[in-house]
């Protein structure tokens, strides 16, 4: 189905990126890779289901690497027909402890780089009359949980973003919706479960439980196959009049 498109997904060396950027690859478009840490793996899991695979390592916290990375995605493949923004960073404070540095960091990361690549990538899916921005907000760009200022600050952003830019670009073949799970078992949220371990004597199993209980009726970790799937569908002709929703796949979280 994406054949010959090719999909820019931030932040896809690990986790949901990385489910998103696979499911995508298996519909046959070209993936561009971002984030830290292991790269050659995430690379050859990729190229494995046959299509091409690049990487830019460009830091999302900073305008001047995206820049650079987009004019890198031009280049390599012609445009960005696909732009996943799913770079993202948690940090756990209440507002008065909050240290400013984190603050200015989330905002950058979670909120400010999906305004630069959508403000780059757009022109040339003006131009072809076809376009895909999926962001990668949460539950929590729906609802709050208590010391998550900055995060819960800027996925509510996020989300305002996809629906200006729907409005924007309602009258053409470009839509931009955003996902929004509820937990899911990555690095991220790992880094949660082992602090509530700590914090109550519990063990890793136990964690989650208390985890999720405390949120997710289903009592389920969403997995990033899951949310691949749902991009997948956004990308699709089905979804040709889907615009500016906030998706959420989150086992009943926001429906309480
Ligand atoms: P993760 O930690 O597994 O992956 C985050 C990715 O972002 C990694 O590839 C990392 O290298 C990259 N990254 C971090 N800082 C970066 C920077 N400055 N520049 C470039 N890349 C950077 O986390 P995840 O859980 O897969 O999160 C992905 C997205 O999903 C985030 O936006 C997160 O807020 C959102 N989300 C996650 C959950 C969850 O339960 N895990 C729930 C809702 C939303």
């Amino acid at each position: 189905m994406l054949a010959n498109k090719t999909a820019l997904v931030t932040g896809s060396t690990s986790g949901i990126g990385l489910g998103i950027a696979k499911a995508l690859a298996r519909q046959g478009a070209n993936i561009v890779l971002n984030g830290f840490g292991d790269v050659e793996g995430p690379k050859s899991e990729i190229a494995a289901l046959g299509v091409q695979v690049d990487y830019h390592g460009a830091d999302m916290s900073k305008a001047s690497e995206i820049e650079d990375m987009m004019k890198f995605v031009s280049a390599r493949f012609g445009r960005t027909d696909i732009l996943v923004n799913n770079a993202g960073i948690q940090h756990v404070a209440r507002v008065e402890d909050f240290p400013v540095d984190r603050w200015d960091a989330v905002i950058a990361i979670n909120l400010s780089s999906a305004f630069h690549t959508t403000r780059l990538a757009l022109p040339a899916m003006r131009e072809a009359n076809w376009g895909r921005i999926i962001n990668v907000a949460s539950v929590h760009g729906l609802v709050a949980s208590a010391e998550k200022s900055a995060y819960v600050a800027a996925k509510h952003g996020i989300v305002g973003l996809t629906k200006v830019t729907a409005l924007e670009t309602a009258p053409t073949g470009v839509t931009c919706n955003a996902i929004c799970p509820g937990w899911v078992l990555t690095p991220l949220v790992q880094k949660q479960v082992d602090a509530k371990a700590a914090a109550l004597g519990l063990s890793n199993e136990e964690a989650k439980k208390v985890l999720l209980g405390e949120k997710e009726p289903s009592m389920q970790f969403t997995t990033p196959e899951e949310l691949g799937e749902l991009a997948v569908f956004f990308c699709s002709p089905a979804a040709n009049n889907v615009r500016g929703v906030a998706w959420n796949m989150d086992g009943g979280w926001v429906a309480q």
